[in-house]
């Protein structure tokens, strides 16, 4: 089974997202002998899976060319690794940078929430500039970038020009909805309320429907696979305790990344190389599970258990202050499915069953009419 190393070399950040909990300014920035710990701690840690990493932060290029020379070359020595990925604004970008991405095969992720105005409204004055100089660059150099777009309770009023301006890029990407924070107040004015939340997707969702061939939406390809196959496939969906850990600048090892920096989410740390026994008899590890046995019976009579799995932990452990609560979104999410399912009843009536003598495959739908949910399950 495949598990998934965050690693958060700082949360220091440059940025001014008005909305950010995350970012620290005055955080440390982890030393290269940290990743060195934690690729001996990997060494004897579920060393017959394949693990992935990704670089989150606070602002993950902030340690520099160095670093991430040193990093790559300490764990490319793991047998076991299948891969790197990163989250950045890409600010730090350059060319030595971008050349060590190139050769270590990273798949970058940047964030911006739409057109300039809107992107630097919600980000400070300056941001998409300096993003999209940077993700010009990393595409020159032949990286793929995909997006994070937070859609907040200002930008849900764009919309459609947000949806638009990723369509035209033939993006790939991900849409976040701005949430309350108990780390400072700075996010709650900007945070989404469950019904735009849920009201947006859909609206959201009938546009896709027209473009599933020019660009990409991974929330509803998800959502969409997650209801075909009755299993989450976004980690929101999934069971992710266990099979993502994240370690912090100092080498303590968190349940994800969102937790980092939060002492009572400590797992273990890595420099004293914990088994997964050790990993699961840590205080945050039974929160989490306090979370999922909460889930498996407050949502036991949801019908869209199976791909939902009562959303993030963080979201819900985090907003009630408790691991007896499930992820604030739920009620956006019950909408979305049940659109999603409204819609597939109506195209099995419109068009028949996928397969069968008569039925209406997406090749002969007519010019201006939409795609199917079925196309999008199995897009
Ligand atoms: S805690 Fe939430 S964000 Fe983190 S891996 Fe789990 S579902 Fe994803
Ligand atoms: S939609 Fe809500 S009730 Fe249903 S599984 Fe998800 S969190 Fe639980």
């Amino acid at each position: 089974m495949p598990f998934h190393i965050m690693i958060i070399p700082t949360l220091r950040c440059p940025g001014m997202c008005k909305y950010c909990w995350g970012s620290d300014k005055q955080a440390e920035i982890m030393d290269i002998s940290i990743v060195e710990n934690i690729k001996e701690w990997l060494e004897c840690f579920r060393c017959d899976d394949e693990v992935h990493f990704t670089f989150h932060g606070g602002e993950p290029l902030l340690p520099g060319y160095d670093y991430y020379k040193d990093a790559f070359k300490i764990l490319n020595t793991l047998p076991n690794h299948s891969g790197y990925s990163m989250q950045s604004n890409l600010w730090l970008l350059d060319d030595e940078i971008a050349d060590l991405l190139v050769e270590n095969n990273v798949i970058l992720s940047t964030s911006i929430d739409g057109p300039k105005e809107i992107t630097d409204y919600q980000r400070g004055e300056g941001y998409y500039d300096k993003t999209m100089r940077s993700v010009h660059l990393a595409e020159d150099k032949g990286l793929y970038v995909s997006y994070v777009c937070t859609f907040t309770s200002y930008s849900k009023d764009y919309a459609s020009e947000i949806y638009d301006y990723f369509k035209d890029l033939k993006a790939t990407v991900k849409i976040h909805s701005a949430l309350p924070s108990l780390r400072g107040e700075n996010a709650d004015p900007w945070a989404l309320n469950q019904e735009d939340y849920g009201k947006l997707m859909v609206e959201l969702l009938d546009k896709y429907l027209y473009d599933l061939d020019k660009f990409q939406i991974m929330d509803f390809d998800h959502m969409a696979k997650s209801s075909f196959i009755r299993r989450g496939t976004l980690c929101a969906f999934n069971d992710c305790v266990g099979d993502t850990l994240a370690v912090g600048h100092d080498g303590n090892i968190y349940p994800c990344y969102r937790f980092v920096g939060m002492d009572e989410y400590i797992m273990g740390n890595v420099k004293d190389k914990p088994t997964v026994e050790d990993l699961e008899s840590s205080n945050a590890y039974k929160l989490l599970h306090e979370f999922n046995d909460y889930v498996k019976e407050d949502c036991k009579r949801c019908r869209f258990i199976k791909h939902c799995n009562g959303g993030c932990p963080y979201n819900g452990i985090v907003a009630a202050q408790s691991p007896k609560a499930v992820d604030p979104q739920c009620e956006a999410y019950k909408l979305i499915f049940q659109n999603m399912k409204d819609r597939q009843k109506q195209d099995l009536i419109k068009n028949g069953i996928p397969g069968m003598p008569g039925a209406k495959t997406s090749q002969e739908k007519e010019e201006g009419e939409p795609f199917t949910i079925m196309d999008l399950m199995t897009k």
